[in-house]
């Protein structure tokens, strides 16, 4: 196996809509919840995150990337959807090795960065 791909723990998927697209997100949604063993995030409005917009979440297996993302490919609409690995490393998952559909957003990584320095530093944060 290539280094790093035993790490892979799972994958999501951020489904991004605006209030013109909230209709064809919930439809995408209940598409994916019928015919996939998929857990989905609720509803997030409001930028939340590293997410520079509203979306939600769909967690999955890696066991089902190969039937997830295909679907996903032809089924997005003009949706974009983040697809990105779950690791450790969640700069890295959301940055280098993501995949996108539709469009490309621009993600608040400095969000992540700094949950990695806290997490680095421990729960006391008396590392150096
Ligand atoms: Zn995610």
């Amino acid at each position: 196996m290539p280094d790093g791909a035993a790490e892979i723990t799972g994958f999501h998927a951020h489904v991004y809509y605006d209030s013109s697209t909230r209709g064809i997100a919930a439809q995408l949604r209940a598409e994916l919840e019928a015919g996939f063993d998929v857990t989905l995030g609720r509803w997030r409005d409001e930028p939340v995150g590293p997410h520079p917009k509203s979306m939600y979440q769909v967690a999955f297996s890696p066991e089902l990337f190969g039937r997830v993302v295909p679907w996903l490919m032809l089924n997005h609409r003009e949706l974009d959807v983040l697809i990105h690995p779950s690791t450790d490393q969640d700069v890295a998952d959301h940055s280098d090795r993501a995949l996108w559909l539709g469009g490309r957003l621009s993600l608040n990584l400095d969000f992540l960065r700094n949950l990695e320095a806290k997490a680095q530093k421990g729960p006391t944060g008396s590392n150096p």
